[in-house]
C-alpha cells in the first residue's frame, strides 16, 4: 500500500515511512493512495472472529509486506493482552437499537489506548528492524496524552515528550502522564491551549532541520497508524448488529476529527454505514462547517468535555482531499487560506458530498449535564461527559429506528469524575489498578507558549540528537 499526501506534495511512501513520519513535509496528512475494498461476503465472513482476528484482517492491507502476518499478529495479540474486557470493545445495550461501544477498557481509560498501544508496537517493530531511535513528540488535550506515554513508556527505541494546555486538563489526566517516571517519558505542560499546543507540534515538524536533528515522530491522531487502528471497531460492532445485511449509525465524540473518519475508511471499505454523527461540544467548528460550508477557526471554550476543546479539526482536511477527488492543490489552497485568514470555504459539491454521510450536532454544556443524568436514570449506566455529547447528539439525529444506532464511549466515567459527581451525585471510582493514582509521585516541566523554549527543552533530552 502506498501513501499520498493530501496536499499531493511530498513524496509517496511505503507503510513503515508513512508511520513514521507523521506529518508529510509539504505539511499534509497521508491517507491510503486507494481504499481497500471488501465484498458483503468479506464482511459477512468476519461475524462471530475474536476482535484480534477482526483487527489482524481490517490493518492487513495497509500494512506493508515487510511487517510479516506472525509478526503482526503478536503485536496485535500484546496490544490488547492488557484490556480489562475479555471482548477489548464491547457493546451495550442502551435502548431497543440503540448501543454503547465501550471503549475505554484500555490502560488509560480512554478510546485513545485502542489505537495506541498498537502503534508503539508497530513503531517499535519498525524501528528495531532498521536500527534507529526516534524521539516521538505529541500535543494532547489529555487523553492522547496518557495513552502514548502509556504505550511508549520504557521503550529504548523512542523518547517521549507531550505538551499539555497548563491547568486545562482534569487532574486524573494528568496524573496518568505525570506519574509514568520512566527516564524515556517527558511531560510539558504548556502555558496556553491545546491549539497552542497542536500549533507548537505542527511547528516543530514544519522546522526541517530540528525535525532530522532529533529524528521527530508524532502519535497524533494525524499519524495514519492510529486512524487505521481504529476502523477495527467500526467494523466489529457493525458486524455484531447485522452488517453487511443491514446498515448502521454511528454517533461519534469528535475533537480532532481521527476517530470518526476511521468510520469513513470503513465506509469506504464497503461496510455499510447510513449516518455518521459528528458529535461535538460547544467548540462547534465542524457543526458550523457541516451548516455553512465554511470551516471556521473560533475560539477555544473550556468545557467539561475537555478532550473535544478544539477549534482546528486536524483530520478534517484528510476528508476535504477525498471529496475533492484526491486534488491536493485545492486542499493545499484551502489550507493556505486557513493559516492566513483563519477560514475557508468548502466548495458546493464536496459539501454535498460530505453532508451525503454526515450529519453533526452541537451539544452545550447543559443538555451534557443532563444527559448523563438521564442516562443513569434510564439505563443505569454512569456515561463520561464526553460520551454523553455523542448520546445526546444521536438522540437528535436518531432517524430510522429500524437502522441500529452506535454511540461511542470514548472515556471511562472515572477519568472526568467531578462532570459526574455534579450531574449525577455520584463519585465514580477508578478501576483497582489505579486506586492509588493520587498518591503517586509527580514530574513535568511548565514552559511558556514559545517554540524556541520548547525545541531547546527537547533538544537537551532527546537521546535521538545526532552531533
Ligand atoms: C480524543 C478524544 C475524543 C475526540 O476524538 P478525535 O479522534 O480527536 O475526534 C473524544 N473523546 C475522548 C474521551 C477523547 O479522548
Amino acid at each position: 500500500m502506498k501513501y499520498v499526501s493530501t496536499r499531493g506534495r511530498a513524496p509517496e511512501l511505503e507503510f513503515e515511512d508513512a508511520l513514521l513520519t507523521g506529518l508529510a513535509r509539504d505539511g499534509g496528512l497521508y491517507v491510503p493512495a486507494v481504499w481497500p475494498h471488501w465484498s458483503k461476503d468479506e464482511i459477512a465472513s468476519l461475524a462471530g472472529l475474536s476482535y484480534e482476528e477482526t483487527a489482524f484482517r481490517v490493518m492487513r492491507p495497509y500494512i506493508g509486506a515487510s511487517i510479516t502476518d506472525a509478526d503482526l499478529r503478536a503485536m496485535i495479540e500484546g496490544a490488547y493482552s492488557g484490556f480489562r474486557h475479555e471482548a477489548v470493545v464491547p457493546l451495550r445495550q442502551m435502548a431497543a437499537n440503540d448501543w454503547l461501544l465501550e471503549l475505554f477498557h484500555g490502560p488509560t481509560l480512554a478510546f485513545k489506548d485502542v489505537a495506541m498501544q498498537i502503534l508503539a508496537r508497530l513503531f517499535d517493530h519498525v524501528l528495531a528492524a532498521k536500527g534507529r531511535r526516534i524521539t516521538v513528540v505529541g500535543a494532547t488535550s489529555g487523553d492522547t496524552g496518557s495513552a502514548a506515554i502509556e504505550a511508549f513508556r520504557g521503550r529504548d527505541t523512542t523518547d517521549i515528550f507531550i505538551l499539555h494546555p497548563k491547568g486545562r486538563v482534569s487532574e486524573v489526566q494528568r496524573r496518568q502522564m505525570t506519574t509514568v517516571l520512566d527516564a524515556n517519558v517527558h511531560n510539558i505542560a504548556v502555558e496556553g491551549s491545546f491549539d497552542d499546543c497542536q500549533a507548537l507540534v505542527k511547528a516543530m515538524f514544519n522546522d526541517h532541520a530540528f525535525r532530522d536533528e532529533v529524528s521527530l515522530a508524532g502519535v497524533n491522531s494525524i499519524n495514519w497508524g492510529r486512524v487505521m487502528a481504529q476502523i477495527v471497531y467500526f467494523f466489529t460492532s457493525a458486524v455484531a448488529l447485522g452488517a453487511p445485511h443491514r446498515p448502521v449509525s454511528f454517533s461519534v465524540p469528535t475533537g480532532n476529527f481521527g476517530d470518526i473518519f476511521a468510520g469513513y475508511a470503513a465506509a469506504k471499505m464497503g461496510l455499510p454505514v447510513d449516518r455518521l454523527i459528528i458529535a461535538t461540544n460547544v467548540n462547534d467548528i465542524l457543526a458550523r462547517t457541516l451548516e455553512t460550508g465554511r470551516y471556521e477557526v473560533g475560539k477555544v471554550v473550556p468545557t467539561i468535555s475537555p478532550s473535544m476543546d478544539i477549534q482546528v479539526s486536524s483530520n478534517f482536511e484528510r476528508l476535504l482531499f477525498d471529496a475533492y477527488g484526491n486534488d491536493g492543490e485545492t486542499v493545499t489552497r484551502a489550507m493556505q487560506s486557513l493559516s492566513q485568514s483563519g477560514a475557508f470555504e468548502v466548495e458546493k459539491a464536496a459539501m454535498d458530498a460530505i453532508r451525503e454521510c454526515f450529519g453533526a450536532v452541537r451539544v452545550d454544556e447543559t443538555e451534557t449535564a443532563e444527559t448523563i443524568r438521564r442516562t443513569l436514570a434510564e439505563t443505569e449506566e454512569l456515561v463520561d461527559p464526553h460520551s454523553a455529547v455523542g448520546l445526546a447528539a444521536a438522540a437528535r439525529l436518531r432517524g430510522d429506528a429500524s437502522v441500529p444506532m452506535v454511540t461511542l464511549a470514548t472515556a471511562h466515567p472515572a477519568k472526568f469524575p467531578d462532570a459526574v459527581k455534579k450531574a449525577t451525585g455520584i463519585h465514580p471510582d477508578l478501576p483497582p489498578a489505579m486506586a492509588d493514582l493520587f498518591q503517586r509521585e509527580e514530574r513535568l516541566a511548565a514552559l511558556p507558549n514559545d517554540l524556541g523554549s520548547v525545541e531547546a527543552f527537547i533538544r537537551e533530552r532527546a537521546r535521538s540528537v545526532t552531533v
